[in-house]
């Protein structure tokens, strides 16, 4: 895992031969949806563990059938997830594997492709946050529209400690996200698989995948 701190944004890049064989079928074009959307699971469920190695825990007593000891568990309140509809369903299953009581809300939000600025469509979250960790889910990090506000939605709320987990970034997203949330005072982090070159002038990630919710349910 390469980490960087893009001014006030922990960037973690996660660097994995199993991330790297996945991501790369991931971006051919010749994989069908299906196993697109495996591929997606298990690679969120890779991305998760680095995501999630600060996730709060508090000790736990508990009795083995030789003695008694002290473990842990997650602290309450638990991790909230949201997934960003709708690409960001994709992931959903992935992360929850490894996070199976982590409360899930959702967002609804989708790009103007015209604009490429982000409108909200859906909100399916607790109206307080207050001192719950967020993990977001979007697979593509693009033009940063989207998930600084739902950084920002959350942050809102109360969200005290935000991580963002994308497949794959591109640079120019990475800056507008760092830019849209400098004045939030709670750390954001985000855990990506890969940082690919920039976009193209369609907002499109190069070399990247094409569009994630298309490949993911086949639709356009
Ligand atoms: N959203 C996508 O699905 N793909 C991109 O390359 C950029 C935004």
């Amino acid at each position: 895992m390469d980490t960087t701190r893009v001014c006030g944004m922990r960037v973690e890049l996660a660097k994995h031969p199993l991330i790297a064989h996945k991501l790369t079928y991931l971006r051919d074009k010749r994989t069908d949806s299906p196993t697109f959307r495996r591929l997606a699971e298990e690679l969120v469920t890779l991305l998760a563990y680095e995501a999630t190695r600060d996730v709060r825990v508090e000790p736990f007593d508990i009795e083995t059938p030789v003695g008694p000891t002290t473990g842990i568990k997650l602290s309450s309140p638990k991790p909230l997830v949201v997934p960003i509809l709708r690409a960001g369903l994709g992931m959903l299953e992935g992360m929850v594997r490894l996070l199976p009581s982590a409360e899930v809300g959702f967002l609804g939000m989708q790009r103007n492709e015209e604009t490429l600025e982000a409108i909200t469509y859906a909100n399916r979250l607790p109206d307080d946050l207050s001192g719950r960790q967020c993990y977001v889910l979007d697979p593509m990090l693009a033009t940063g529209g989207t998930l600084a506000m739902a950084i920002r939605y959350l942050a809102e709320r109360g969200a005290d400690d935000i991580t963002a987990v994308t497949l794959l970034s591109a640079p120019e997203g990475i800056a507008a996200i760092e830019k849209e949330i400098a004045d939030l005072d709670i750390p954001v982090r985000l855990v990506t698989g890969a940082i690919d070159e920039r976009l193209n002038d369609q907002g499109y990630i190069v070399p990247g995948l094409g569009d994630a919710g298309d490949r993911l349910y086949g639709v356009v």
